[in-house]
């Protein structure tokens, strides 16, 4: 499933090429008909990211809304778009660049009051100058919940998925299965201290990178794919060699060094 990271940086891209365009939308698959119609051509205001989640905003509050889960993917690129192949939900064309959308979990037109429905239910995200660390600070520090459980959860922060996860819990020392109410407060600001750094750089590099570069006398673009995580889908911890323990936790699969993370 994609994190905040992507989609962020498609809200980033897509507010790019088509803020203030009067795009042509269409279902080729047929399941979204209708919403289509209701936007088609009408002035696109702004594209925003909020965790998962992406809200394209029309004139009078009206919303287009999209959560990608598991299987959604987005193809943008630049016109001519090629014949409409295969389940595409939703087809943009604007002026010189359109997008694709191909199975996603959601996509919805919705009003301001759904708007602020689904983003209130939502914890604070990183990735947005809005966001209020203390009220995850609240959720976790008062949970019996493992904190591998509770960094997943969109409700405690918005963005952070399986891969994030992982990493933050092993830079951190943490061991994932460790209940919030047992995390301390110094501890949750380094987390979220290191979600502000790691985050702007995968929305930037479109991918997530958690080594650090310099370190390997590299730029985070030259980094090789081997070398871009810490703990992820390794066998070894880089650290102090012992084998990495994978385990489930919150029904996904998290990588941990039990005699680094404690
Ligand atoms: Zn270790």
């Amino acid at each position: 499933m994609p994190e905040g990271h992507t989609i962020h940086r498609i809200a980033r891209d897509h507010r790019k090429f088509f803020s203030g365009e009067r795009i042509a939308f269409s279902s080729p698959q047929g399941r979204f008909v209708e919403g289509a119609k209701k936007i088609h051509r009408r002035p696109l205001q702004n594209v925003d990211a909020y965790g998962k989640h992406l809200f394209y905003e029309f004139s009078s509050r009206r919303y287009l809304h999209i959560h990608l889960g598991l299987y959604g993917k987005f193809k943008t690129r630049r016109l001519p778009l090629p014949a409409p192949r295969g389940a595409i939900r939703l087809r943009a064309v604007g002026e010189r660049h359109g997008f694709d959308l191909r199975g996603p979990n959601q996509c919805e037109l919705i009003d301001g009051k759904q708007y602020r429905a689904i983003t209130d239910r939502l914890g604070p995200d990183p990735l947005r100058d809005d966001a209020d660390r203390n009220r995850a600070w609240e959720r976790i520090s008062k949970s019996r919940t493992p904190i591998g459980g509770l960094l997943l959860n969109q409700a405690v922060i918005s963005g952070i998925g399986n891969v994030y996860r992982a990493e933050l819990l092993f830079e951190t020392k943490i061991d994932p299965r460790r209940k919030g109410c047992d995390i301390t407060q110094p501890e949750f600001e380094q987390l979220w201290k290191l979600m502000l750094r790691w985050l702007p750089l995968g929305v930037r590099t479109n991918r997530i990178i958690t080594a650090d570069a310099k370190q390997l006398g590299k730029t985070p673009a030259t980094l090789l794919q081997s070398e871009r995580l810490l703990i992820y889908k390794k066998n070894n911890c880089l650290d102090c060699g012992a084998p990495v323990i994978r385990a489930a936790l919150a029904n996904r699969t998290i990588y941990y060094c039990k005699r680094c993370q404690h």
